[in-house]
């Protein structure tokens, strides 16, 4: 891919402030980022690079001043022989509120170093990613949490340092592939050659030939361990969200980095509480008399109990709001609405004495004092 100009690449004229360009930047690591995009992953990461890249430049009024006057070689110095390497670069101020919600992502992107790392060595390679599902009350969906969890971690074993010889020290370098972990195969294909690269049969990829294997580990040089994490979990997530915690997945080889632990939460469900986006719903039921006189009701919340208020002359199916007693939207929002659909029990069976006295206070004779009933027909027009 050729390298287009950085102005073009943030689609910002030569003479953009630095807030444009932190703008157009932000826009378009959102829609790029590897994590977020929705296109094809490759092509993806491609863009990201171009834009990170190009930011990296503009953003930096040294470097951006000799860009302007020496075009790329102005800059090359900068990305190294290797080029540029996304993966250990961020600006984690600016990914916080690019991404997400900043308690979340600040766990997300603390573990990651320096912005411009060493590429990938040959025969290293990346852990794997760890994923574990946790189950939190629904109040953590309101406050937020910070649940430890135990996890399984594979990680290079302490006692030889993860060479998988006695005490660190009881290896050679292995003979095959002189250290490297890998070897290069040519084969005659016709008018041409056919490079191979491959991992070395005998080291397996370590590069070590092995002496007196470490006790500990067998020789494999990882050992498993449950490690406590404190996870951060903000107000306001909603069932099925990922926490990422980098670094906390399977060791890596030969000194590679640890994958990530991705941590899905799932809210237990909470009897008569149904949640919809940031508002509450559930549903009581009031003796007919409450709803005719008025009174207390207890009703399940989210957080536990609540009273509620029934007023004189409850109408059954009545929706009541309790303000601010749902769930945040995001980490520092206002909370939604608890809203309570009032049910009321009519008797299905009456004594002698509660029809008689129901007969003298609800019954035709009673019709004329009853003023609301008789003043409601009499408005309607004949
Ligand atoms: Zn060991
Ligand atoms: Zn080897």
């Amino acid at each position: 891919m050729p390298k287009r100009d950085y102005y073009e690449v943030l689609g910002v004229p030569k003479t953009a402030s630095a807030d444009e360009i932190k703008g157009a930047y932000r826009r378009l690591a959102r829609q790029y980022h590897p994590d977020v995009a929705k296109e094809n992953p490759k092509t993806a990461e491609e863009k990201f690079k171009e834009v990170s890249e190009a930011y990296e430049i503009l953003a930096d009024t040294e470097k951006r001043q000799r860009y302007d006057q020496l075009g790329f070689s102005g800059v090359a110095s900068d990305f190294g022989p290797s080029g540029f390497t996304w993966q250990n670069f961020t600006h984690v101020g600016d990914l916080e509120d690019l991404l997400g919600s900043s308690p979340l992502f600040q766990q997300f992107f603390g573990g990651f170093g320096s912005p411009f790392g060493g590429g990938r060595r040959g025969g290293r390679s990346r852990g794997r990613d760890v994923e574990l599902t946790l189950r939190l009350p629904l109040s953590a969906a309101v406050h937020g949490a910070h649940p430890t969890i135990d996890v399984p971690h594979t990680g290079p074993c302490p006692d030889c340092r993860g060479t998988g010889a006695r005490d660190g020290t009881a290896y050679e370098t292995c003979p095959e592939c002189h250290g490297e972990g890998q070897v290069r195969r040519v084969q005659a294909r016709g008018f041409s050659q056919l490079l191979t690269i491959g991992e070395c049969p005998r080291c397996h990829g370590s590069g070590r030939k092995i002496l007196s294997p470490c006790a500990t580990c067998d020789g494999s040089g990882q050992r498993s361990t449950v490690e406590k994490i404190e996870l951060t979990v903000p107000p306001g997530v909603d069932d099925g969200a990922v926490l990422r915690v980098p670094g906390h997945g399977t060791g890596g080889t030969r000194g590679g980095p640890s994958g990530d632990l991705f941590v899905q939460l799932e809210f237990e469900p909470l009897d008569h509480v149904r949640r919809e986006g940031k508002d509450a719903y559930s549903e009581t039921t009031v003796p007919l008399a409450t709803a005719l006189l008025g009174g207390e009701v207890t009703i399940p919340t989210v957080e536990g109990h609540a009273n509620l208020k029934i007023p004189p002359g409850t109408q059954p199916e009545t929706p009541f709001r309790l303000r601010g007693e749902g769930f945040p939207a995001y980490p520092g929002s206002h909370r939604g609405d608890f809203i309570v659909i009032v049910h009321v029990e009519i008797p299905r069976s009456l004594s002698g004495h509660e029809k008689e006295l129901l007969r003298e206070a609800f019954g035709p004779a009673a019709r004329s004092s009853n003023s609301r009933r008789e003043s409601l027909f009499r408005r309607r027009p004949s």
